[in-house]
């Protein structure tokens, strides 16, 4: 068989945050014509923090004005920023900005705009542009239905529809929350909140916390919360066994197992036999996937968290390559993994590599869910990709042709982990893999 030609397709790409903007820079790279739909005025998705929080604080009625940043002013990155950006493009420190090395949320946002400028990416994206409808048509193309966003953001009547080739999702998984069950919760008077609408602990003053949830984002709020609460109590399935313990270097903050129930005077039970009358419960339980603008007759679905069938991810193998996800999985390694798939789907689309048949990717998708099965791991955990992110993340590589991911990356990642592990108060401020970083930048200077 000879090579495959290379063809130029109309692709869709929604959302600008990280995923949508390396997409768009991969895509045209590879020859497609790319526009990208964003519903905000800006670059940076996640990345531009909002100090607004939503309407309904624990984020479930579906007619509340939503914020899509799940940010807090006081966020620094959980990944050193020399592993954290692309590869083709490193978050190195520029001049008169925040020079740490797991920097705020704004030096990512300035990050993000800075690989935009210089790669002419703005002129990709349609801005205050929402994708209300995708539907495949007839013929395999797509339907792509969008709608202009007010300033504020109220509609107004202009509303487009366009056929593409391609469609490739980027809309970011962090706006839809999922919230504890407790038994008792209708009678409990307090309040509740998910921790997409935390940004300060001001509003906590003097307040009795329940947080519950064991996650990077949860150690930071809970350790952030107590500068103003009273007492902050995070309860999490993956606490030790026995008795409620103080939080060591806190005289404010204990560790208790899991929720048992909540009652009418204010009293929640935790499974280790304590009780605390508390005035607030903050939900750090996640997030859940979401297309509401997709009207593909349930080819791909959500099923307690796990989004499929998608091949390797990305491709639903009944409607691939017409339509992908880009960072669907979650304990990766984000932006160079965005890189990544974004680089396969694109030639992919151009028809440089080819996609196995539809047999053998709805095979191979069987299979890797008979695993997990096997496994014990349960559907929500589908996506969590921690225990092979590099094996992954290289397959995707030698798939378009690209190295392996960096060994110092790989292990940077491995040191970084450890590090929180050992020192979950100051990992960001000390570390000891100096020759890690010292290898980065010296494979720096090569792009
Ligand atoms: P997003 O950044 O969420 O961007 C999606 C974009 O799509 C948004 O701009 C949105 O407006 C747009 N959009 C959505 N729907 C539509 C539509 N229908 N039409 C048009 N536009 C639409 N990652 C790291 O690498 N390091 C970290 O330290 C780190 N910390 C994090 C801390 C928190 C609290 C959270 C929530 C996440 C963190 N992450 C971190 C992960 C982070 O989500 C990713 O870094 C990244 O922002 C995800 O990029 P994305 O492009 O997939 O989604």
């Amino acid at each position: 068989m000879g090579a495959p030609s290379r063809q130029s397709l109309a692709v869709a790409v929604i959302g600008a945050g990280p995923a949508g903007i390396v997409a768009g820079r991969e895509l045209r790279r590879e020859g497609h014509k790319v526009v990208v739909f964003e519903t905000g005025d800006q670059i940076g998705g996640t990345w531009i923090y909002n100090p607004d929080v939503e309407s309904d604080p624990l984020g479930l009625d579906p007619s509340r004005k939503k914020v899509h940043s799940s940010l807090y002013e006081s966020l620094r990155t959980n990944l050193p920023r020399e592993s954290m950006g692309f590869r083709d493009y490193p978050f190195v420190i520029r001049e008169g900005r925040d020079n740490r090395r797991f920097p705020g949320h704004r030096e990512v946002f300035h990050y993000l705009n800075d690989f935009a400028r210089d790669f002419e990416l703005r002129d990709l994206v349609r801005f205050k542009t929402e994708v209300f409808e995708v539907e495949r048509m007839k013929n395999g193309r797509w339907m792509v239905r969008s709608r202009k966003v007010g300033m504020d953001g109220d509609d107004d009547p202009v509303i487009m529809n366009e056929v593409y080739d391609g469609v490739v999702v980027c809309k970011g998984h962090y706006t839809e929350p999922r919230i504890a069950e407790i038994s008792g919760i209708d009678t409990w008077p307090g309040k509740q909140i998910h921790s997409h609408n935390y940004r300060v602990p001001e509003p906590f003053r003097d307040q009795v916390v329940v947080l519950i949830g064991s996650s990077a984002s949860s150690v930071d709020i809970s350790r952030d919360i107590s500068k103003a609460a009273k007492e902050v109590h995070i309860s999490s399935r993956s606490a030790p066994n026995g008795p409620t313990t103080r939080q060591p270097g806190y005289d404010n903050m204990w560790l208790h197992s899991a929720i048992e129930s909540a009652h009418e005077d204010g009293t929640v039970v935790f499974h280790d036999g304590s009780s605390v009358v508390v005035d607030i419960i903050l939900h750090c339980t996640g997030y859940q996937y979401h297309f509401p603008f997709l009207k593909i007759d349930d080819i791909v679905t959500v099923d307690d968290n796990r989004v499929g069938p998608l091949y390797k991810h990305i491709f639903p193998p009944l409607l691939g390559p017409g339509l992908s996800f880009i960072g669907i999985p979650w304990k990766a390694i984000p932006f160079p993994m965005f890189e990544l798939q974004s680089k396969w789907v694109a030639c992919v689309l151009s028809g440089r590599v080819a996609l196995p048949s539809q047999e053998e990717m709805m095979e191979d998708v069987k299979s890797f869910y008979r695993k997990l099965e096997a496994d014990g791991c349960p559907k929500r955990y589908t996506h969590d990709i921690w225990d092979n992110k590099f094996d992954y993340s290289d397959w995707l590589a030698a798939e378009c042709g690209y190295p392996p991911v960096e060994e110092w990356r790989k292990q940077m990642i491995l040191a970084t982990w450890k590090n929180y592990a050992s020192r979950p108060e100051n990992y960001r401020n000390e570390w000891e893999d100096h020759h890690l970083v010292l290898q980065a930048h010296k494979d720096f200077q090569q792009c």
